[in-house]
């Protein structure tokens, strides 16, 4: 079976589920052949958003950052062609400057891209782009397009050229780092009419249109300080000078008068005053990221310690200090970070995997299981972690345990070296010919 196969069998994922036939736009109101229903955008968005806001170190622990990010949010929600989708905005604990949607309508922003806006305007554009994309269904309509299903799920196996089946799955984990295969990756086309999109609702929401050229400038400028944190933000959304000039074209055409409301500038501010407060060690945390993407480890390591020095209970800069340590395999050295993380946000799943891992290569494995079985429960669903489990569960010479959970991961792929791992175990007990 291989990866695509295997999607295919994902429950709710199967063939008779994208081929619902012709509905509306609820956009231009026009009969469209969109495969997929709004009961199928909404199950894929709750399968696989969770998967993200892990890799983006979960949900910023920063409860009336959020509050606001939800109310501008809704505003847009409530104005769009779709209001009646199960919305919710959130900003996420990634570094990198970026915003994604979900077909459900499940939306995040992440903090590096929060610390760069200045005005809720620029925010309500940023939102009302990803409503937009909502709105015109253009992850259905992309599936719809393509003859191959091109989502891929991030916790599927990956093939690993390592022997060695701990460290396969340890090289797995420290090469999520910046992924995004989760997301969806739009045309020029759609980005044009997200924009659009966009516009329309912040104007209707009260707000002003000029958000939208000022986010457009200061991505393009960050594109130019920042390259590898905008990396992501534009292998989704197409930049171009032509959304450029179509923004300041409506802007002049269509919303003059929008354009003349005052900027919410202080708003802004006042609901970002903590986070604004973590700048610098962020920006030490974007290096250091930067620094580990290119396995520049000694570097990376120094601007996480002088990240960790200013915000020694940061959530992410523990996690990637204790990635930086794994990716040097100095297992003893990370474990202490990746654990402390797990106290500081201990219902974020990511830093249990990790310290899972650090068990295994220090032969803990009966502590090993505990933090799998941890990820497990918060994070139901990466086939990884059932790997992992019945690894450590052999270690501690467990058979029968270890069997069920290297049948479990065999039904959900057989690809790579982790699934020969388990095919070669249960075969040397005599559990499968
Ligand atoms: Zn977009």
């Amino acid at each position: 079976m291989n990866r695509r196969e295997f999607i295919w069998t994902l429950p709710g994922l199967g063939a008779s589920v994208w081929l619902t036939g012709c509905s509306t736009d609820p956009v231009t109101g026009k009969k469209a052949l969109v495969m997929m229903g709004k009961e199928q955008e909404i199950a894929i968005d709750k399968q696989h958003s969770p998967h993200q806001f892990s890799e983006d170190y979960g949900i910023a622990q920063d409860a009336g950052l959020n509050r606001y990010v939800a109310d501008v949010g809704k505003r847009l929600g409530n104005v769009s062609h779709r209001p009646d989708m199960p919305y919710s905005f959130q900003t996420v604990n990634a570094n990198y400057v970026n915003a994604y949607a979900f077909p459900g309508g499940t939306i995040a922003a992440t903090r590096g891209i929060m610390l760069e806006l200045e005005s809720e305007d620029s925010l309500a554009a940023l939102m009302g782009h990803e409503v937009g994309h909502v709105n015109a269904r253009h992850f259905a309509e992309r599936q719809a397009k393509s003859s191959l299903l091109d989502i891929v799920v991030a916790t599927a196996s990956i093939a690993s050229t390592d022997s060695n089946p701990q460290y396969g799955a340890l090289a797995q984990l420290i090469g999520s780092v910046g992924g995004g295969v989760l997301l969806s990756h739009y045309s020029r086309e759609n980005e044009r009419e997200a924009d659009a999109l966009g516009m329309e609702y912040m104007t209707r929401a009260g707000l002003n249109p000029t958000g939208m050229t000022d986010l457009m400038q200061m991505l393009n400028s960050q594109s130019k300080a920042k390259p590898s944190a905008l990396e992501l933000m534009f292998s989704t959304h197409p930049m171009s000078s032509e959304r450029v000039a179509n923004t300041n074209q409506a802007l002049e055409k269509t919303y003059a008068d929008a354009a003349k409301r005052p900027l919410q500038r202080e708003r802004y501010m006042d609901n970002t005053s903590r986070l604004r407060a973590l700048k610098a060690a962020i920006g030490e945390q974007q290096k250091g990221e930067a620094m580990l993407n290119q396995k520049k480890f000694d570097a990376a390591e120094d601007h996480l310690r002088k990240a960790l020095a200013m915000a020694p209970e940061d959530y992410p800069g523990l996690v990637l200090m204790g990635k930086t340590q794994m990716a040097m395999n100095r297992p003893q050295e990370a474990q202490p970070y990746l654990l402390k993380a797990q106290t500081i946000y201990p219902t974020e799943a990511q830093a249990s995997q990790l310290a899972g891992v650090t068990h295994l290569q220090l032969k803990q494995p009966d502590k090993a299981l505990a933090a799998f079985q941890t990820y497990d429960r918060l994070l139901p669903g990466n086939p990884n972690t059932i790997f992992l489990k019945g690894y450590s569960l052999e270690q501690m010479q467990n058979k029968q345990a270890a069997a069920q959970e290297y049948f479990n991961y065999l039904k959900m792929t057989r690809q790579g070296n982790q699934a020969n791992h388990a095919v070669s175990r249960l075969q040397g007990w005599g559990m499968v010919k």
